[in-house]
């Protein structure tokens, strides 16, 4: 093993590079749902929007952080995080939604879309690395258990919504 080979790339038994492609297309995704909760955040007009907006600069916080994790574990198996902004919108599975609705609902419902992207590319690629690469599986498991909880927040904030307006 030369200095460029590690041993942590080594004991992965898949396809390394295949799984810095998906890796990849996860880290873009990460990056336009950060963006797009935080750019919601300032646009954001309605009912409950105090309690909205922490909302969703925590969760922006949250997924500016998965890319963090992301990264770095590009980085361990020898690859190469996304370098130019403009291959985000080319390699991301889940797209970005832009805001140009500003009422709480719309905002919130564009978010809990996006999540929902986000559970289905990490349950994919917890299914690609069950076993095979359980430093890479440990990551997406902790990743996907926040996607969960990000729905589930976004929902109640929406059964609020209706409980408000049949008040
Ligand atoms: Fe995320
Ligand atoms: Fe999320
Ligand atoms: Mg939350």
């Amino acid at each position: 093993m030369n200095d460029t080979e590690s041993k942590g790339r080594e004991i992965v038994r898949t396809d390394v590079n295949k799984l810095l492609e998906l890796l990849n297309k996860a880290f873009a995704d990460e990056w336009l749902a950060y963006y797009q909760y935080w750019v919601g955040a300032k646009v954001i007009k309605g009912p409950m929007r105090r309690a909205v907006v922490s909302e969703l600069e925590e969760h922006a916080g949250d997924e500016h952080k998965h890319a963090g994790m992301l990264a770095e574990r590009i980085m361990q198996l020898g690859g190469t995080p996304i370098l130019k902004p403009e291959e985000w919108y080319k390699l991301a599975n889940c797209g970005y939604d832009a805001p140009k609705d500003p009422s709480v609902r719309a905002v919130v419902e564009q978010n809990v879309k996006g999540e929902r992207c986000a559970i289905d590319v990490y349950q994919r690629l917890l299914d690609t690395t069950r076993d095979k690469d359980e430093v890479t599986s440990k990551i997406v498991l902790e990743i996907l258990d926040d996607e969960v909880e990000h729905e589930a927040d976004l929902q109640t904030i929406l059964e609020d919504i209706d409980i408000l307006k049949k008040m």
